[in-house]
Parts: C-alpha cells; structure tokens; sequence
C-alpha cells in the first residue's frame, strides 16, 4: 500500500435528485483540482416507507454518467419503528446513519474534510468523533440558508407566540433578506408546536458548528445577502463560519440524470424547428406535479395564449401530500382537455415525465420557463438567461420564489400558487407577460446579465473560483 495516500474529501449527500445533482457536480469540481472524492451515500431502512422512490435509480444513473465519481453506500441503519410521517422519517433515518459515516471514516487511510448537505448536519457528531474538519454545502440559495441560521434566533426571541401559519401574509423581517409573508415560510416550520418544526430549529442551530459553508449560488445573484452572512450578522451572539458562494454547479447537459440516455430527446429536435425564444417550457422538478384540474387548467391557459410551449407532465399524485412517491406514467389524452393535443400539435409538445431540462433551457428556442423554483432549477435559467415564472410547490421553494422575484429580479410569480388553483386566466396572463409585454424585455435583458455574470464568476479570477481556492486553501489549513 501507498504509505502516504492522498488525503481523501468525503460528501455525504441525503437522497433526494435535487440534493444528488450538486453534490456530484461539486466532486467533479474537486476531482478536476486533484483531490480524492467520495460520496458517501445513505441507505434508506428497509422498514421504512419509501420516502424517495427514485433515489436509487438516480444514484445509479448519476454514477453511470460520472464514472470518475466514486460512490460508498453506508449500509442501512437499524430503524425497526419508523417515525409515521415521512419527512421525520427520512431525517431519522440520515441520524442513525451518523455511526455508520463515522465507521465509514475511520476506514479511511486519511480524510481531509466531510461535507455534509443540510439535511446530513447530525453527521456534524461523526467528523467531531473522527477529528475530521467539516464543512456544509447548502444546495439551495444563500438566501434561505441566512433565514435559517437566523430562525432559532427568530423563535427564542418570540417565544409562546403566534405560528407562521397563524400569521397569513405577515411580513417578517429577518437580517440580508427581503420581507417574507409568513404564508411564504417552508411547511416544516410553520407550525412551532410541530415535532417536524423542533427538529428543523435544531438543525439550524448546529449549522454554526461547520468550519465553513459553500453555497451552491453566486455572489452577483445575492450580494446583500451573501454581504449579511459575511458580516455574521444573521446568527446574532455566534460567530458564522465562513461562506463560500462557488456556484452556479449546475450539469453541463447530455451527462443529466434519469430518463435522458445517451440519445438526444425528441423535444430537442422538436425545438430546433422553433423561432428564437419563442416557446414557454413548462417543467416542475424532479417531483413536482399538479391535480387532473389543474392540468387541465393549464392547458387551457396555454392553448389561449397562443403561445408555443414544451410541457413536462406527470400523473397528478392520488394523495398530493405524497407527491414523492413514484407514480406510473401519465395517460395525455384522459389528463387533458378533448381535442388539446391535436388543436395544438403545430405549436406545443407535451413530454411525459422528463425532459432533459439543462438542454431545453440552454436552447436557443426557449424564452420562457414556468418553474417550481427548485434551486437546481433557478441556477440552470440563470446560466442560461431564461426569464422564470415562478410557481413554488414543496420544500423551500415558496422561499425561493420571494428572493427570486424581489431581490434577484429574474422572474414573476403566477399568483394563486398558495390556493387551490391557479387559473387558466393566470397562466395566460403571465405567459403573455413574460413573452409580449415590456416588463418580460426587461426582464429578458435583466436575465442576459445573470447569465454573463454567471460566466464571469466561474472564469478563473471570478467571484465563485476565488471562492474556491479559498475553500481549497481551507481544507489544507484545517488538517
Ligand atoms: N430535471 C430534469 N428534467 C425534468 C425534471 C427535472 O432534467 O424533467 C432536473 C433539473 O434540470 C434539475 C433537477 O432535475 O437539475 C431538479 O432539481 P431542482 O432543485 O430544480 O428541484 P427538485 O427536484 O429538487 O425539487
């Protein structure tokens, strides 16, 4: 054996697509400086529901794509009583792996640094058990990451008073961040006596514990905020570790995950025979998906448009607080309104289940992107200079549809989001908005420019690779 092996980075990533695609973009961006990576991987506990259903079939899919990827997989925790709701469920589950990370590490000649994502930071106990300096890497805005190193905070100060889910549109103040209407906060904490809440605070609280944070984000996208993190002013009385914003990591196209293949889409073909920025695509995550009404309700908004379009649809899930399970295809012609497809088969495309999104919104005929504001998915308009229409539907995307729309500037909101429905009147109205009006040219010019900074910060010099270096500078110093 090596008597002196290179010092090895461990990511440990959570399940979950979105969570996924940035850790192996940052391992790649490790591995082309040199270093050792491995993603260490949790297992889900036999016992438990399946909580991410297309997590296995997309870790296989992403390690097929990066072969210079390595992957461990931590074996399967005990977990024989599993906590009934689903989201406590995959947390456990990410706790009582700790011990088998810190295993994991002890079996390595030598480990540089773990970098956790957000929802891995119990994991902060095995690099301390390990003596092994950790890092988190946030995959979503730096914008959400300053609300919730400052939520703890927030809570102690009210303590016994109203929920955010109490408090409607309230509009709350915290350091770096524009007003948020409380109705906008992610589910998890609105409810303060919620179990789900108390385990949320807990995990913000130890998020000061990391030696540094990367955020998948630029610093043009979110200077206040980014500036507010710096000046530790959004974890009052604790000092923040330092930030480093090395974003955008977004894939490159042809390597994305799932459905994609080797062979290029129908609907990119499809799109080559469009004008120039002339199609609306419509596309909401790697789990997000509407009711039968709301799809049809779309459609009706599309088609009165007269707009073209590009239309990833799903099955509506049977129960939508389980929209994560995986659900068969969807059948088109009972999902949307008689004679749709056919009215609109010279001017749209319905695409069931996936599209390969990096590369449609990289195409010169997109001018449009309805989104469910996933970060993975802002970063990739941004790059690209596509003009979002902001339509949040779980997680933090409420969160990040207020920063993308009040602070960045580089979208809309399609209003009813929060309600049962949003109208076809609606859709029509924004789509014409972004794709007719003046606003939509400002807001076009205002997205060529993130997409240049975009290019700008990860040139060598630029915002995000001196980030970097400065993390790599880090790692070297904490050994
Ligand atoms: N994605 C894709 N095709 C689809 C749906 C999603 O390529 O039909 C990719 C998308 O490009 C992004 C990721 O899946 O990289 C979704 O991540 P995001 O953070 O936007 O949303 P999440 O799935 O985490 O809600």
């Amino acid at each position: 054996p090596n008597p002196n092996p290179a010092p090895i980075v461990v990511l440990h990533a959570c399940l979950g697509v979105g969570h996924l695609i940035p850790m192996v973009e940052l391992a790649k961006l490790l591995l082309s400086r040199g270093l050792t990576v491995v993603i260490a991987v949790p297992t889900p506990p036999a016992s438990t529901a399946d909580f991410f259903a297309s997590s296995a079939s997309a870790i296989a899919a992403l390690a097929a794509a990066n072969p210079a990827v390595s992957f461990h997989h931590l074996p399967p925790p005990d977990y024989p009583i599993p906590d009934p709701d689903p989201f406590l469920q995959m947390l456990d589950a990410l706790r009582l792996t700790v011990p088998a990370l810190a295993a994991f590490l002890r079996s390595l000649p030598s480990v540089a640094a773990l970098v956790l994502d957000l929802f891995c930071v119990d994991a902060l106990d095995a690099a301390a058990s390990t003596g092994v300096p950790a890092y988190i890497y946030y995959t979503s805005c730096a914008g959400d990451l300053a609300v919730f190193l400052h939520l703890p905070h927030y809570f102690a100060a009210t303590d016994g008073g109203a929920s955010f889910k109490d408090m409607g549109k309230a509009l709350l103040r915290f350091p770096g961040v524009p007003p948020i209407p409380a109705s906008d906060m992610p589910h998890t904490v609105l409810d303060r006596a919620d179990r789900t809440c108390a385990m949320r605070l807990r995990h913000y609280g130890r998020i000061p514990e990391a030696r540094g944070l990367l955020i998948n984000t630029y610093e043009w996208l979110e200077a206040r905020v980014v500036r507010a993190l710096r000046n530790g002013v959004c974890v009052p009385g604790r000092p923040t570790p330092p930030v480093y914003p090395i974003g955008p990591l977004i894939v490159k196209g042809q390597d994305a995950t799932a459905a994609g293949g080797e062979q290029r889409h129908a609907c990119l073909a499809w799109l080559d025979s469009q004008p120039e920025r002339s199609v609306v695509f419509l596309c909401f995550g790697s789990l997000g998906a509407v009711s039968a009404a709301q799809l049809k309700e779309i459609a009706r908004g599309l088609e009165s448009s007269g707009h073209r379009f590009l239309w990833v649809v799903r099955s509506p899930p049977d129960d939508p607080s389980k929209f994560f399970l995986s659900r068969p295809e969807p059948n088109l012609d009972a999902l949307l309104p008689e004679g749709f497809l056919e009215r609109t088969k010279d001017r749209g495309m319905v695409v069931k289940m996936w599209a390969p999104q990096v590369e449609v919104l990289r195409h010169a005929a997109t001018g449009a992107f309805v989104t469910h504001c996933g970060w993975n998915s802002v970063l990739e308009a941004a790059s690209a200079g596509v003009p979002m229409l902001c339509w949040p539907q779980y997680a933090e995307q409420r969160l990040n549809k207020v920063f993308v729309v009040d602070e960045m500037k580089v979208g809309v909101v399609v209003d009813g989001y929060d309600e049962v429905m949003v109208t076809a009147e609606e859709v029509e109205k924004k789509v014409r908005l972004v794709m007719e009006s003046e606003e939509g040219e400002k807001l076009r010019e205002r997205l060529a420019l993130a997409k240049e900074k975009v290019a700008e910060a990860l040139a060598e010099g630029g915002q995000s690779w001196v980030a970097f270096e400065e993390f790599l500078n880090d790692l070297k110093l904490a050994k």
